[in-house]
């Protein structure tokens, strides 16, 4: 049954790791190494079952894999995840117990934090292995990607903004903004600052009053979000938000946002296509984040990975010419960029340089 399961999501190597004293129960997932090593978070969760987990470790790291190819990295995808609760079954012994696993794999996986983890449980994981990013700033690493995020998204946008309107002209148009949590509230700022109208909703009240306060947005309600008559709806908060009763609603003629899984399902993608609505895919989007934890593998630098937000950009505008060229909508043609590239960039024999493990410059664990 695993097996099956493995062979047609097309994982290379799935790791189940247990160690009794230390309460660890984990699941390591590497889906594609064509490009190089696989990069992806750990996740934390209390699953339901064995089944739950793994299925959810088996997607995400498939994920990984078309947003480090379609970003232009040479990085494969992977993903782990640690089963229990966040809010209770955290210990170093944990995190150093999963961190030698992840070390047992020599580089082929490389961690970083992902929901229900935190740089303080990564510090455990450094001291164990050094193929893990998104590490504290004290130790060299890269420390929050919100803003990486924010800045690449703007990248997305312009793109989808000149193939939509024929202008990059951000400050021309108005916005509906669903999340200001750590991107949302990054981006609402960098719309501001080009002058946009901005439209903004979030759970937490707080949030909105300083979206509200210090970036002068408009407030509106959290279900209200849907229906103002706006040119760009940015999905920040959650997946899943385009779905059928919601695209009906929207009135704005180009969805580009931070949020993963945007698409409820492929026929919404589809539906949006046929309506005239540009979609930007979710994951090249939102790919300044894992841009920027990949630069901590040989030697982090902020001012190039603000560079490099740029590449987002020519990756969105060449997502929107296989579209084209190809007839197809817009998330179909992501997926088919990030084949293309690892078909082509698989096929280079490049005997002299072989296979080695990535090496980590300029950072300490102690
Ligand atoms: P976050 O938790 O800081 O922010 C999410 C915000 O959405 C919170 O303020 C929350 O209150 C709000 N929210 C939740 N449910 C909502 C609802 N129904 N309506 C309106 N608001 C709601 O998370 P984040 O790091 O800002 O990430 C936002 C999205 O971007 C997520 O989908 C995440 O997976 C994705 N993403 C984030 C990064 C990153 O660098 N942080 C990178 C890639 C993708």
């Amino acid at each position: 049954m695993i097996f099956e399961t493995i062979s047609t999501s097309g994982h290379e190597e799935v790791v189940f790791c247990h160690n009794k004293d230390a309460g660890l129960k984990a699941i390591i997932a590497i889906h594609n190494t064509v490009l190089g090593p696989a990069l992806g978070g750990t996740r934390m969760w209390n699953y339901a079952n064995e089944a739950e987990a793994l299925n959810d470790v088996l997607r995400l790291s498939r994920g990984m894999t078309y947003k480090a190819a379609v970003s232009g990295l040479n990085l494969g995808g992977g993903k782990a995840v640690i089963w229990g609760d966040p809010n209770k079954d955290k210990s170093e012994a944990l995190f150093r117990a999963f961190g030698r696993f992840v070390n047992s794999l020599g580089g082929r996986y490389i961690t970083a934090e992902d929901v229900g983890i935190d740089v303080n449980d990564m510090e455990y994981v450094f001291r164990e292995t050094e193929y893990v990013t998104g590490v504290h700033q004290v130790h060299g690493g890269s420390g929050d990607p919100s803003p990486f995020t924010a800045y690449g998204t703007l990248q997305g946008l312009m793109a989808a903004l000149n193939v939509k309107f024929g202008n990059e002209d951000v400050g021309k148009y108005s916005y509906a903004v669903q999340g200001v949590g750590h991107v949302g509230m990054e981006f609402v700022k960098l719309l501001r600052e080009r002058g946009a109208k901005v439209f903004v909703t979030d759970i937490n009240q707080e949030a909105v009053r300083r979206a509200v306060e210090e970036f002068g947005c408009e407030a509106v309600g959290l279900d209200e979000i849907y229906d103002v008559d706006v040119d760009v709806y940015s999905p920040t908060a959650l997946g899943g938000t385009l779905n059928e009763t919601t695209i009906d609603r929207i009135k704005a003629k180009v969805i580009c946002g931070a949020a993963n899984n945007q698409l409820a399902t492929d026929q919404i993608g589809d539906e949006l296509e046929r309506r005239g609505v540009l979609y930007a895919p979710d994951y090249a989007v939102n790919a300044g984040g894992l841009m920027n934890v990949s630069l901590e593998i040989d030697g982090y630098n902020r001012e190039r990975a603000m560079r490099m937000m740029r590449t987002i950009y020519y990756n969105l505008m060449r997502i929107f010419e296989i579209s084209k060229r190809d007839g197809i909508p817009t998330y179909k043609a992501a997926d088919r960029m990030a084949e293309e590239r690892i078909n082509t960039i698989g096929k280079l024999k490049l005997p002299h340089m072989g296979n080695h493990a990535p090496r980590f410059l300029g950072r300490r664990a102690n």
